[in-house]
This record gives structure tokens, sequence and C-alpha cells, in this order.
């Protein structure tokens, strides 16, 4: 079996592959959907759990994926979830297996998902406060979030990440409270910026919290210290929190953007490729799949898909364009 690389014509290798197994969610963020969710892709469009595994396989065993992520929508509502994870883990116990997810609900399958063989979780996660809670996701369910986060912890899925993103007259104010909180219980608190991918076209670039305005609230109540950590492809820029070993990552993917480093490539719950977050064209592995392409046929048109990805988002670009897919059906 011959390894090919994913790589682009800027010569970055993919090695780390975000799976997208539903584009359900059961909160509605404001900044991501509307109240009323959206059109949800039609189930015969959503790849099958052995589909999703036979092209996890392909990234792997034939074009040098290492790292492999669920996201969603929410991953949790998915329900082969935990047989997808086992069956991944079973054709390539090397490659790191992590979820991204909102938590509701993982109370009840974080033990089943780490026997599966999950390595990690990154839980988004905007504000510990029940009120801010409610009115960011449209849902009072911020108890379900700190019981599936208890669960996770208990379940060994550690390191525990949480992913935030801070909105301006919403949790804007909250950052030096949710990390504390998160350095109390041992979670690695991350701030990211927000990016144009919400549902609603409502972004404002001027309205954007942006990782310097966050350093400088957090570091106006913590001693901050740049961590000793290569960032490598890791977006992150990381600090020391008050002498460490606490740290908190700030995400600034839209004011200084890591593109040029970028590892990542992308298979939407339909089975496209998208070989960036803000791609504008993708590849169908979908319908080769079903017309009986063999795995190297598949192997050759993902590669093809990621000679086609650009220098970076472009998000500064007078001639940007958000794409037609919003985060809730892209994933994380
Ligand atoms: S915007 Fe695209 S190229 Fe830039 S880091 Fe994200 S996925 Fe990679």
């Amino acid at each position: 079996m011959t390894t090919r690389a994913l790589e682009d014509r800027y010569g970055r290798v993919a090695t780390d592959l975000r799976v997208s197994l539903t584009d359900r969610c059961n909160l509605r963020c404001n900044y991501c959907m509307p109240a009323e969710g959206l059109d949800w892709l039609p189930t015969e469009q959503v790849l099958t759990d052995d589909e999703v595994v036979r092209l996890v396989r392909i990234g792997v065993d034939l074009l040098g994926i290492r790292e492999v992520r669920f996201t969603g929508g929410e991953p949790l509502i998915r329900r082969g979830l935990t047989g997808i994870v086992a069956q991944v883990k079973e054709d390539a116990p090397n490659v790191e297996v992590s979820l991204t997810t909102n938590a509701l609900g993982l109370s009840r399958t974080a033990q089943a998902l780490a026997d599966a063989g999950l390595d990690r979780i990154n839980v988004s996660l905007d504000t510990v406060r029940r009120d801010t809670f409610a009115e960011i996701t449209r849902r009072d369910r911020l108890h379900d979030v700190i019981a599936g986060l208890e669960a996770a912890g208990a379940a060994g899925l550690d390191p525990i990440k949480i992913n935030a993103v801070l909105l301006r007259g919403s949790n804007d104010d909250q950052a030096p409270e949710l990390l504390r909180w998160c350095l109390e219980h041992g979670y690695q608190l991350r701030f990211i910026e927000q990016m144009p991918l919400d549902a609603q076209h409502r972004w404002n670039r001027e309205e954007m919290i942006t990782a310097d305005e966050i350093f400088t609230r957090l570091d106006a109540e913590f001693d901050l210290a740049p961590a000793a950590e290569p960032r490598g492809s890791a977006p992150a820029e990381l600090f020391t929190v008050d002498g460490g070993p606490g740290t908190v990552g700030v995400i600034a993917s839209v004011t200084r953007p890591f593109c040029g480093d970028c590892d990542r490539v992308r298979l939407t719950a339909d089975g496209q490729v998208r070989n960036c977050l803000f791609a504008r064209e993708e590849s169908d592995l979908r319908a080769a799949l079903r017309s009986g392409a063999s795995d190297e046929e598949l192997a050759d048109r993902w590669i093809i898909a990621m000679r086609g990805k650009r220098a970076g988002h472009g998000i500064d670009d007078p001639t940007f364009l958000q794409p037609d897919r919003p985060m809730s059906a892209i994933g994380g």
C-alpha cells in the first residue's frame, strides 16, 4: 500500500481530517443559526456509518491522515457515533481521534466513547452563567453541559479543551470569569475569534471581538506570559496564567490567520471534501463512492480536491465571499 500526501499547490500537507457527522444541532446559538433551525440534509444524502469509516480508512491508509476529529452540527446526535469511533480506532489504533461537541448528553455517552477509543474532546462553551447561556444558545441547558464535562473527566477523556466565542454586548465581559472557572476545573480554555460562517450572514468585522481585545481583557486580571510550547500548525497562541501550570489559548483566526501552516481537510456529512473552511468549491466523494469507485479512485479524487486549496481565507479581501454552507454544515 503506497501512501500519497494530500498536498496543495503551496506545499501544505493535510494530515488532520475533520469529519462532520450531521448538520443538525440541539442548540440554536444565535451567532450560528436562526431560532427555527435550518433545512437539514435529507437522510439519504448523509453518509452511512460504513461509508464514513471507509472514507476515513482511505484517508489514513492511502493519504497520510494522522488525526481525525468528528464534528457536526452536534456529533453526539449521530446515533452511530460510538460505533464509528470504535471502528476507526480498530482500523487505525495510532490515529488520534477526537470530538468537538456542545456536550449535551455527554454525561450518558462519555464512558462508552472512551471505551470505544476516543482520545480527546473539545467542548464549545461560551459562558458559565445560566442566563447568558440560555440567551446565546436559546436553550436553558447549561447544567447538561456541566454534567457532560464532569462525565468526560471521569471517563479519562483528557485533556478537556473548551472553545469559547466572545460576542459584543452578550458575554464579552465574562472572559476572566470563564477562564477562572476553567482553571478551577482543570479545563484548557481557548478563545476563538468569531468567523463569518453563520447561516444568517450577520457577521460583522467591526463588531467582532478581536484576539487583541481578548488578551487585553484577560491581562487586566491575570498575569499572562507566552507559553514555551512551539505553536507549529496549532492555531492557538498559548499563554501561561499566573505563572502556570494553567494556560489559556487565543485563536486569532481572522486577525492573524494561520492559513500558511494549515494541515486540515474537511469531509461534510454528505460526503463532500472541503479543502478549507471557506472553500467555495467541494468535491463529491459520496457520488463516486456510491457509484462503485475503488479506494484508489476515491483517493485520487481527494488528492485532486486538495490542489485547488487557496492560500488563505481572504476574509479581509474586498472580494471575499462567505461560503454557501454555514459552519453547522461544515464542521468546526
Ligand atoms: S481558513 Fe482554510 S486555509 Fe486557513 S486555516 Fe482555516 S481551513 Fe486552513
